[in-house]
């Protein structure tokens, strides 16, 4: 038997390729942008493990996951399920489960990631209409209801937080009161809003909750969470068809997360870094959490106010996760996001199309010393790319604005 190597064939050869010390900054960026943020260490640590994906291990983790999500969403519902995935993968399970040929979905579409929803369904195969508002305060009930009564749609899709623009919309409960009162399923993206500022699943009515990871819960990006309630469950299991999404079908997904067995390899690390990360949310607890959020938020807001600069969005429908900066002129948001980058090492974001950049406030990203590097960083480079601002004033109305709080 020929026990030598074969050799390989010469006229493809292994690339030479960084090792990776060459290829990340010696000094970590602070990410302060829209997403991924920073992680606790013990998030990182428990990153770094692998284990029997259907272990006896794995089995208590799935179950403190599954209890700890349930305070998080704030609900008795027991069809809390995992995905393998971004943000997006689970809101593809929320309606992909729900939605197939002939449903009917009305849409509220203030931004990108609500508008997101309306276009899966229409992949879905659903006869779709849309409502748009893109400041969710001066969304009309009224209109609402007249969509409702007109389309009698089976679901209803709608955004907390809109990223994409920083508005935020404060009314879920209201109008998941006029859909269910018509026997409307509503489906709600909570991504960036979670664990940041009020979610009520079970009080509000809200019959399928997404999430991220790498937003409020401070985890990885790639392990997602959705809850459904009993009446969502009901329409899963009575759909006349199989889901062609067979990875993000809720019926085999059950199989994992409530049979403890298989359905595909559950991405192992990525689940113990998010059960560390809802342990975190659980011990600070939410009211704490929230008020965590809101102050370091206002400091934000009133910092970057002081300095001069303004907010995109009107503050009747701010989003306080993340903060949209209105550009001065002549100044773009790429030279910015790249600018605060080389020179002060903050990582923040620009936006789909808008005139401004973005400050993430989720989990991580509140912490005071995160604040202060962040508005000198911010208001350094609006001085290098040529901008008039007062950073000194800003820093003071930070620390002010911190101390205000802390009175309260
Ligand atoms: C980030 C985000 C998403 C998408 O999450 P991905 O992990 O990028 O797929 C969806 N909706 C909202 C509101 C978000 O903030």
């Amino acid at each position: 038997m020929n026990t030598q190597l074969q050799p390989t064939r010469n006229d493809i050869l292994p690339p030479h390729v960084d090792h990776l010390s060459a290829i990340l900054p010696d000094d970590p960026l602070l990410m302060m942008g829209a997403g991924p943020v920073p992680i606790p260490s013990a998030v990182a640590r428990a990153n770094s493990l692998v284990i029997n994906h259907l272990g006896e291990t794995m089995a208590k983790i799935i179950t403190q996951v599954k209890d700890m999500a349930r305070y998080v969403f704030q609900t008795r519902s027991n069809w809390v399920l995992g995905v393998a995935g971004p943000g997006s993968a689970a809101m593809e399970m929320a309606i992909c489960n729900l939605v197939w040929p002939g449903t009917r979905v009305l849409s509220i579409c203030n931004g990108f990631f609500s508008g997101r929803m309306a276009e899966m369904s229409r992949r879905a195969g659903a006869d779709v209409v849309t409502m748009n508002e893109i400041f969710p305060h001066s969304m009309s009930l009224e209109r609402l209801e007249a969509l409702l009564d007109e389309h009698r749609p089976h679901c209803l899709t709608l955004v907390q937080g809109e990223t994409s623009n920083t508005t935020f919309n404060n009314d879920v409960k209201n109008i998941a009161r006029l859909a269910k009162a018509r026997g409307c399923l509503v489906i709600v993206d909570a991504v960036c809003t979670l664990s940041t500022t009020p979610f009520e699943m079970d009080d509000w009515q809200v019959d399928a909750v997404i999430t991220g990871g790498q937003k409020g819960l401070s985890s990885i990006p790639g392990v997602s969470l959705l809850a459904f309630s009993d009446a969502a469950w009901s329409r899963i299991r009575e759909r006349p068809t199989p889901n062609t999404h067979w990875c993000l079908d809720a019926l085999l997904a059950e199989n994992f997360w409530h049979k403890a067995s298989y359905h595909y390899t559950a991405p192992v690390s990525g689940v113990l870094a998010l059960h560390e990360a809802l342990r975190l949310v659980c011990e600070e607890t939410l009211p704490v959490r929230f008020a965590r959020h809101l102050r370091c938020s206002t400091a934000l807001q009133d910092s970057i106010e002081a300095m001069g600069l303004s907010l995109f969005a009107p503050a009747e429908s701010r989003l306080n996760s993340v903060v949209g900066i209105n550009l001065p002129e002549g100044i773009t948001n790429q030279a910015v996001c790249s600018t605060i980058s080389s020179r002060y090492q903050v990582e923040i974001s620009g936006s789909f199309g808008l005139p401004i950049v973005r400050i993430g406030q989720m989990g991580e990203q509140c912490r005071a010393h995160h604040l202060f590097r962040t508005v000198h960083a911010l208001g350094s480079t609006m001085r290098d790319l040529g901008a008039t601002v007062d950073l000194p004033s800003g820093m003071a109305e930070l620390e002010n604005s911190l101390q205000r709080s802390k009175a309260d």
